[in-house]
């Protein structure tokens, strides 16, 4: 108990000789979401608190930040799903990005009033926070998207800016929706689209755009449990060509949540695993950050992951 304490306050640094998985050890770190910011890696996680026979429990957000991606300094929570008023809880997946010197943190919890799962947005002028609710209100509510009758089909938002600075938010479970942000980040501009299903082949949930040279890459969690699968396109809004699997399931986890950076000349794979071990057990509700190697091949597409135990070497 005194080490999961320690872990929350900010400041607090998990110092590692050598890199190993699971990143993070002093708590649970789940659905891991980095961005590069002033050469600093920031990982945005929700935190597991599910007892050992206990479903979904978390009640708050972290933020870690790195400069090796092997010694993560805790900054503590910085955003809790309470923290927006229509919210009644439920601190699942987000994504932070950057735009003009603000951060803004789209995320998932439960609505209310309007059931289901809802989208809110959240912003600072720090990535480490402060984060307030941007808006006062939800920016996506279940009743907004009816491509399936499931409850918690507006989860996992992932925003990307693309180089004509556009925004743009993809999130979904079951189907994947997108549509364009606008200037103001924290507005739907425009209808909800759905990427049709052919173009992400057993889409489950965990939409993660990132871009190279000319190709988009949507990288999504496929059937259940779950392994990482991939499209690309020459263009954010597709079409998209399915290319295949790039990682196998978690270990001991029923989710995989991958997250995909360049740090300082390599691409990182990051994404959660049931594998915490002594003093915690791990498992599908207790999950912890893990970080890979990415490499793509000379066509650019991307080589399968290799899901490891040692992790990822300090990088200077
Ligand atoms: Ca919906």
């Amino acid at each position: 108990m005194k080490k999961i304490i320690a872990g929350l306050i900010a400041g607090a640094v998990s110092y590692s000789a050598v890199a190993a998985n699971p990143a993070i050890t002093d708590v649970f770190t789940a659905d891991p979401a980095p961005i590069v910011h002033n050469d600093t890696v920031y990982v945005y996680v929700g935190r597991d608190e599910a007892k050992p026979d206990e479903f979904y429990t978390m009640n708050e957000w972290l933020v870690y930040s790195s400069t090796d991606m092997v010694n993560w300094k805790s900054h503590g929570s910085p955003l809790k799903p309470t923290d927006f008023e229509w919210s009644s809880g439920a601190a699942w997946a987000g994504h932070v990005i950057e735009k003009d010197g603000k951060f803004y943190w789209y995320t998932t919890s439960d609505h209310k009033t309007i059931h289901g799962k809802a989208i809110g947005v959240a912003v600072s002028d720090s990535p480490t926070g402060p984060f307030k609710d941007a808006r006062g209100s939800a920016l996506v509510t279940n009743d907004m998207t009816k491509a399936t009758d499931i409850s918690w089909d507006d989860i996992d938002p992932a925003a990307f800016i693309d180089d004509d600075g556009q925004a743009w938010l993809y999130w979904g479970n079951q189907k994947a929706y997108y549509a364009k942000l606008k200037p103001n980040m924290t507005e739907l501009d425009g209808e909800i689209h759905v990427v049709p299903d052919e173009e992400v082949k057993g889409f489950t949930e965990a939409p993660w755009i990132h871009k190279r040279g000319d190709t988009y890459y949507l990288s999504y969690a496929v059937g259940f449990p779950e392994k990482t699968a991939y499209s690309t396109s020459k263009s954010i809004t597709g079409p998209w060509k399915y290319q295949g699997l790039i990682a196998e399931g978690a270990s001991n986890s029923n989710t995989i949540h991958q997250g995909i950076i360049d740090y300082k000349g390599q691409s990182y794979f990051f994404y959660h695993t049931g594998m915490m071990q002594h003093p915690n057990t791990g498992g599908s509700y207790r999950r912890s950050m893990a970080i890979e190697y990415l490499h793509y091949n000379e066509d650019g597409t991307i080589k399968k992951i290799n899901q490891t135990s040692e992790g990822v070497k300090p990088v200077k």
